[in-house]
């Protein structure tokens, strides 16, 4: 293990409230209905391989990929399909949902097998099938992710379990729970994909998993798939947004992801804990990719803790379930407060990328108003990407595309660090998201 400390590293302290730490892993089933959206990943999504009055069974395949970007969805839950058909997502986007009234028998499909794999064909093809996305938030199709174009080779394989979120806790109880699995994951990618390092990066906040990893590394340590290299921990210092790729990348190995670039352009595979723990499993049981581990948190919330709940299952379910709420929520977010988005309402799925539900009080969800840029720069010097923030938020607003491009605002992650310092309250991040849609649709046309 070491630990680093980066002579000067942009970002925030906003103050963690990880008030989950120590809440182990709830399993909530017995859901009376689920609704499983057919695109929840980065790329196209899926058409029905079932149709009204089918039965299914958990881990049986409901949704055939469009593509080779795509991966295969699987029923969460056994029972009827009560309907299939179109339905809008928040962010106004029409896609088919398959709607199952469970039987409450949780019966298992036949067609669920672990994969028998002899080579990184096999791997690649066994990752695809698994349903498996970045579990992170991203949402990119893992198998795609672990096949770089050709020409790129990955020497070093990264676990990212920074989880530098305020409130989300769930990678950090996977890594205390799932230690066996997250290891095997990684000694699998490693062996199979060739990569002769691997490191896994966390917070110092999360010290405890450091010996509950470092003792199933110990155990692995010479057997055949142990990297050649070795599988290391690398404790990072608590700042916000250590855990975003680019920056875990500079900040684990020094190397810098060219602008419009991959981590495959500087050898490099990042991994979400929670991605490379479902690998792990997935050879040991064939189970696909039907469940997720949540935290539930927020000042709406009567029992905040880490559940996990099957995909599709309805967020108010999943919330009344785990004890209800003690207030009225006022705002509902997919993810962290930082990089989150907003939701419209409780009937909402959860998806496969969902790591995180607040929910929020009237007191917590109020934005305060935006007054005037005092030029004060703070908001450039808090910027992880050495970003232009009050330069682009303006560019957005005059819709100025040729200014948006000069001043890189692709490059933005969209961490909200410019926003969350800024002593006016300017809207700055959410009007770079609308200069980065405003730059993709003129590249379109
Ligand atoms: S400009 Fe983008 S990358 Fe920079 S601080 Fe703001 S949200 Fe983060
Ligand atoms: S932090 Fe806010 S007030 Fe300061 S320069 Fe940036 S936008 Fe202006």
């Amino acid at each position: 293990m070491r630990f680093k400390w980066p002579a000067k590293l942009q970002g925030v302290h906003p103050r963690q409230n990880k008030n989950t730490a120590n809440s182990a892993i709830e399993k909530i089933r017995g859901f009376d209905t689920v609704s499983i959206p057919l695109d929840m990943q980065f790329g196209p999504g899926c058409e029905s391989l079932v149709k009204k009055g089918d039965h299914v069974e958990i881990g049986q395949k409901i949704g055939e990929p469009l593509g080779a970007w795509c991966v295969p969805i699987h029923a969460s839950v056994s029972g009827t399909v009560k309907s299939v058909k179109k339905e809008i997502l928040s962010d106004g986007t029409p896609v088919e949902y398959v709607n199952i009234d469970s039987d409450g028998k949780d019966s298992v499909s036949a067609e669920v097998k672990p994969p028998q794999v002899h080579d990184r064909a096999d791997f690649l093809a066994a990752v695809r099938a698994s349903g498996l996305v970045g579990l992170g938030g991203a949402a990119f199709p893992t198998h795609v992710k672990m096949n770089p174009p050709p020409g790129k080779t990955i020497d070093t394989l990264i676990i990212n379990a920074a989880e530098c979120e305020p409130y989300i806790t769930s990678d950090h109880r996977i890594c205390l729970e799932y230690p066996q699995q997250i290891i095997k994951g990684i000694t699998l990618t490693c062996h199979y994909l060739n990569i002769p390092t691997a490191v896994i990066a966390l917070e110092d906040n999360k010290r405890d998993v450091v010996t509950v990893l470092q003792r199933e590394i110990d155990k692995v340590k010479g057997t055949l798939d142990y990297p050649e290299q070795g599988i290391s921990i690398t404790v990072l210092p608590t700042q916000y947004p250590t855990g975003a790729e680019k920056v875990l990348i500079k900040l684990v190995n020094e190397r810098i992801v060219p602008e419009g670039g991959l981590p495959a352009d500087v050898g490099v595979l990042v991994q979400n804990v929670g991605t490379i723990r479902y690998v792990g499993e997935y050879f040991e049981t064939g189970m696909p990719l039907v469940s997720k581990i949540i935290t539930l948190d927020g000042s709406a919330v009567q029992k905040p803790g880490n559940y996990e709940v099957p995909i599709g299952a309805i967020i108010e379910d999943v919330v009344e379930k785990s004890g209800g709420c003690r207030t009225e929520i006022a705002k509902v977010i997919m993810g962290g407060p930082m990089m989150g988005v907003s939701i419209d309402d409780l009937s909402r799925s959860i998806l496969k990328a969902n790591n995180a539900i607040l929910m929020l009080d009237e007191k917590d969800a109020t934005l305060p108003t935006e007054i005037a840029c005092i030029q004060c720069g703070r908001c450039t010097f808090a910027c992880p990407m050495l970003l232009m923030p009050t330069t682009l938020d303006k560019a957005a607003r005059a819709q100025d595309i040729s200014k948006l491009n000069d001043y890189h605002v692709m490059n933005c992650i969209e961490c909200g660090c410019c926003t969350y310092v800024c002593p006016s309250k300017r809207y700055l991040l959410q009007n770079i998201r609308i200069g980065k849609t405003l730059v993709k649709q003129a590249s379109k046309n």
